[in-house]
């Protein structure tokens, strides 16, 4: 029963998703950092490129814990959809690559 019902969830919930996850590893000691991007209230309008339109753009910085100060600096770029077109990083890397 309880597999049935997140199956129809899964199918009647088309929800745009709101949080975008991020998954980053140090450079400096590698340790693994999530964070989320909130499509919702991070992104700012992009209109710098009138190539490609409108679009949305979000810079976060992410920390590790305690031992390292390293700061990885992320930049995505999304499309008027909130669809992500590129990304860069600096001060580490992204983990979903390697996978
Ligand atoms: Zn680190």
């Amino acid at each position: 029963m309880g597999f049935l019902n997140k199956l129809v969830r899964l199918f009647t919930s088309p929800a745009p998703r709101k949080f975008y996850p991020i998954t980053v590893k140090c450079n400096r000691c590698g340790e693994i950092i999530e964070g989320q991007i909130n499509t919702g209230n991070d992104l700012s309008i992009d209109d710098d490129d009138d190539a490609s339109g409108v679009g949305y753009y979000c810079r976060k910085v992410l920390t590790g814990s305690r031992r390292c100060f390293q700061q990885i600096e992320v930049e995505l770029r999304f499309n008027s959809n909130r669809k992500l077109l590129d990304r860069q990083i600096v001060g580490g890397s992204f983990v979903d690559e390697q996978e």
